[in-house]
């Protein structure tokens, strides 16, 4: 059986639409039929070598879907069964962990092998980790299901499950991608105020603003500290960082208050960037938090996202873009680049 897969041949190139042999699946392994992949800056890094040498080339891409269970090997422990409609996501949930698989692929020079993660979404068959599979929650579409892969785990997660703000809480989003959006989103169902977004793109300021956010801040024509401080009475109790730019980290941490307030990282910096703190920063009893995927569980926090979407608290639909197809791939990728879209959404049966 063969999947058409967009495969990364050589850092900083495009990626090539291929088609690859599927190979016999290994115990723990599940074949899954991909109906949409979403794209995140993870792979935008991947791409463009921006996050060093890649000794994996080729490979297949993607860490988050939504799809249909088509095989499943032995060695599994019955969570899925075939036919059921399932989230793939990055997160390490139950069940059996395997590592990737290697398609082959047959090229004019001859048969070539083509290695793929534990997860890999960017192809219409892959072979995925009984782990990174998750039942799609009750009254969540397989398009929304999409988004439970990466972007609202890290997003959402780091507000409710790091962060952990009160109701009444103020909490600032640097960056409004699809990570930042869902920011936007977990501090407006965890009731803070205000919520206040920060851009340089007026359109993604925008979304922020229909997603519940109170303020918006432009760094092009306002002093963002000095907005911050005004809105939040001296500084905000929580910041969430969803840009990868050091300078941006630092300033998440200079803008929350002294004495408890804390900001949490999530973005992915280039390889070999640094972030400078001063010192007296942690000296006045403000916090950076890192975060594992805004440390969200799979199974004990999927099925409470998906009633969070169903239930219409957590928009999955407004951050999407329309969606491309795989032979569009590397303009989804030059469009999440230039920032014209928060989430590209590939339609794996376009
Ligand atoms: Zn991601």
């Amino acid at each position: 059986m063969k999947t058409t897969a967009a495969v990364l041949v050589e850092l900083g190139k495009p990626l090539e639409i291929v088609d690859l042999e599927i190979p016999t699946l290994k115990p723990g392994q599940i074949l899954v039929e991909i109906t949409w992949s979403g794209m995140c800056h993870t792979q935008l890094l991947e791409v463009r070598g921006h996050r060093g040498a890649d000794p994996f080339l080729p490979h297949c891409l993607g860490h988050e879907g939504s799809g249909k269970v088509l095989e499943i090997a032995p060695g599994h422990t019955g969570k899925l069964a075939v036919d059921d409609s399932v989230v793939l996501s990055w997160l390490k949930g139950s069940g059996a962990n395997v590592m990737g698989s290697v398609y082959e692929w047959h090229h004019f020079t001859g048969k070539r092998n083509v290695n793929a993660g534990a997860i890999t979404t960017f192809m219409t068959h892959a072979i995925i980790s009984e782990n990174r599979l998750t039942k799609i929650p009750k009254g969540v579409s397989m398009k929304q299901a999409v988004m439970l892969g990466c972007a609202l785990p890290t997003g959402v997660g780091a507000v409710i499950n790091t962060a952990k703000p009160q109701p009444g809480q103020s909490l600032v989003v640097f960056g409004c991608g699809g990570v930042g959006l869902n920011a936007i989103m977990g501090a407006v169902v965890s009731g803070c105020a205000p919520v206040i977004a920060v851009d340089i793109n007026p359109e993604k300021l925008a979304i922020a603003k229909e997603l519940g956010a109170t303020h918006t801040i432009n760094p092009l024509n306002d002093d963002v500290m000095e907005a911050i401080k005004a809105l939040t009475d001296g500084g905000a109790d929580f910041a969430i960082e969803a840009t990868g730019i050091p300078s941006i980290m630092q300033q998440a941490l200079q803008v929350v208050r002294p004495q408890g307030g804390k900001a949490v990282i999530i973005g992915n910096a280039h390889k070999g960037q640094d972030v400078t703190i001063d010192p007296g920063m942690f000296n006045s009893g403000r916090s950076m938090l890192g975060t594992w995927g805004g440390d969200s569980v799979p199974d004990r926090d999927y099925p409470l996202y998906g009633r969070l979407i169903a239930h219409k608290r957590l928009d999955a639909d407004k951050l999407f873009s329309s969606p491309y197809s795989l032979a569009q791939i590397n303009q989804a990728l030059d469009d999440l680049e230039a920032g014209s879209v928060c989430r590209p959404l590939i339609d794996l049966s376009l």
